[in-house]
């Protein structure tokens, strides 16, 4: 398999140019090309000379592919698969993960996987129960930008679909990198958020690397009931992730929130609340409470309304802000890893 051109620096972009015998400043076309033009082809490169073109092609892969699915939701969500070299393992071929486009106003956006299923074995997530297949290249987590529909028109990205992106650190830095590069798609950082469960070394280098915005997943403020449902506490406890938080700046561009989905009877009720305050005193954050997709195996349902309503009141008087996140697209399994999940098993 020839490797792709997509998710490589202007730099690295002259080293492949001057490796198929064409001029330094070929590196540079290449780049726009890929980034501002959107080529699909070696051939769209039309000035770079024919034989340049062929050189190139010859050895290598621009990176795009179109989506092998699309689910739409009557709410607007559409939902994309894409085939990624990662064998699915109970698929006994190529694997799929997800993008998930969300309309919302003049927003459109876009819901990125990093990686082909999930280590991190929370006990409430389809992705998780998975496995893992294999981490995504750049080109992988960019050509979800390149190849939805809606390309053109996305205002926002979230790393929130399959896979943990800190975990495949290295490629997911690099299709920020080249999101945010004036050389790239020149978005400002403020258009992304990365959402993590907490690695906690590789948490340190998004937040030294990017200015992205941060989201964490939290779901519960004591640590016995969060490493019943995540592994990871085990190994970076939700202490010593917000631990490493407060030593950065959130006040201003950047932002951090947390994730809390509401499980009724395990997570929702005033105690919760109360210790969830306490955690987050003195941050400058937002808490997103999440309603629960039901998932087949799994003890708990979502909280009612009315349990939700009451968490974020408490919260909101406690000066915390907090929402209560709308589900969208339900009807096309729009819940991370539901859809590659059933594709797999086909
Ligand atoms: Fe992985 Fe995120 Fe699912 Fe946890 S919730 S298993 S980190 S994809």
């Amino acid at each position: 398999m020839k490797e792709a051109l997509l998710g490589k620096t202007p730099e690295e972009l002259k080293a492949v140019a001057v490796s198929c015998g064409l001029k330094p400043f070929v590196g540079k076309q290449l780049a726009e090309w890929l980034y501002v033009h959107r080529a699909r082809s070696f051939e769209d490169m039309t000035n770079i000379s024919k034989a340049g073109r062929e050189a190139l092609a010859a050895s290598w892969d621009i990176g795009v592919s179109e989506p092998v699915g699309c689910a739409s939701s009557s709410d607007g969500t559409r939902k994309y698969l894409f085939a990624t070299a990662a064998p699915a393992q109970d698929a006994g071929g190529l694997g799929a993960i997800e993008a998930v486009m969300i309309p919302e106003g003049e927003r459109r956006t876009l819901c990125v996987s990093s990686q082909a299923g999930c280590k991190m074995g929370c006990r409430f997530c389809m992705t998780g129960r998975q496995g893992f297949h294999g981490n995504l290249s750049a080109a992988e987590i960019l050509n979800q930008f390149l190849s939805v529909e809606e390309s053109a028109e996305l205002s926002n990205a979230v790393f929130m679909g399959m896979g943990e992106p800190l975990d495949n650190y290295e490629e997911v830095s690099r299709a920020i990198t080249v999101l945010t590069a004036p050389w790239g798609f020149g978005w400002s950082p403020k258009r992304i958020t990365l959402s993590t469960i907490g690695v906690i070394p590789k948490l340190k280098r998004f937040l030294d690397e990017h200015r992205c915005h941060l989201a964490v997943s939290l779901h519960n403020p004591f640590p016995e009931e969060r490493l019943s449902m995540m592994p990871v506490q085990g190994a970076f406890p939700i202490g010593d992730v917000l631990d490493l938080v407060r030593r950065y700046d959130f006040s201003g561009q950047r932002r951090v929130s947390f994730e809390y989905t509401m499980f009724a009877g395990f997570n929702d009720d005033k105690r919760h609340a109360d210790a969830l305050i306490r955690l987050l005193r003195g941050l400058e954050c937002r808490v997103n409470l999440i309603r629960f997709h039901k998932i087949p195996d799994f003890e708990y349902d979502t909280s009612s309304d009315a349990a939700m309503e009451a968490f974020r009141s408490r919260l909101e008087n406690n000066g915390i802000i907090c929402t209560i996140r709308a589900s969208r697209g339900e009807d096309i399994l729009a819940a991370c890893g539901m859809l590659a999940g059933r594709h797999s098993q086909r």
